[in-house]
């Protein structure tokens, strides 16, 4: 900020604490706070500064100096950002690392300023879905055998619609004009696959 803005947030500081402007105040402020704009952000940090409320052991009036103004219009600053994080957006698929470096730092910039918004990061909760929960609950289980019905725990069977290996198609059929495979279903004499076991293969398998 240049003297002459200084001096006018010299004139808000007064306001508060009845201090008297002077030459060498307003250039003073001017070069400690020269990094400093001295827009309402820094003009928020005085009143800020004056209205908080008293500190356990907080003896005197307040008199505001440089460094306040700094670490208010700071905090000001960060309670606009919050405990968000602004969502990245690639815009340009060529864009490098420090292109991003920089866009994000003005994103950021434009949020502490309150021209942009953050889209607040969402916390995720709750477990996984039943049937994942039911899977997780088997892990860690024996694992059966190849010829064995894998495990699974009680619903979820149902749940996926598995279709477990009926006892007769664990064995080849012995009819003749069928001889399906094991774990092949039973043919019509045309070829076509019949609904149920030839009756000679569900005796072959009991
Ligand atoms: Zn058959």
């Amino acid at each position: 900020m240049t003297p002459d803005e200084a001096a006018r947030l010299l004139g808000a500081c007064s306001a508060f604490d009845n201090r008297q402007p002077s030459e060498m105040g307003k250039q003073a402020w001017a070069a400690a706070l020269r990094d400093l704009p001295a827009d309402d952000d820094t003009f928020e940090a005085v009143a800020r500064y004056y209205s908080a409320p008293a500190q356990p052991g907080e003896t005197g009036r307040r008199w505001i100096e440089p460094h306040h103004v700094r670490t208010w219009r700071t905090k000001i600053r960060e309670e606009r950002l919050g405990a968000t994080i602004p969502a990245y957006e690639p815009r340009n698929p060529n864009e490098t690392g420090s292109d991003f470096v920089l866009r994000r730092r003005a994103q950021l910039h434009a949020i502490a300023d309150g021209r942009e918004t953050p889209i607040p990061v969402g916390e995720l909760t709750g477990g996984p879905h039943p049937a994942v929960a039911r899977q997780l609950a088997a892990v860690g289980r024996e694992i059966p055998d190849e010829d064995e019905q894998p495990y699974m725990p009680a619903g979820f069977r149902e749940e996926i619609g598995y279709a477990a290996t009926p006892p007769e198609l664990r064995v080849p059929c012995p009819k003749d004009g069928c001889r399906a495979l094991a774990r092949q279903p039973c043919k019509t004499p045309h070829g076509r696959r019949r609904t149920e076991a030839h009756q000679a293969r569900k005796d072959a398998a009991a």
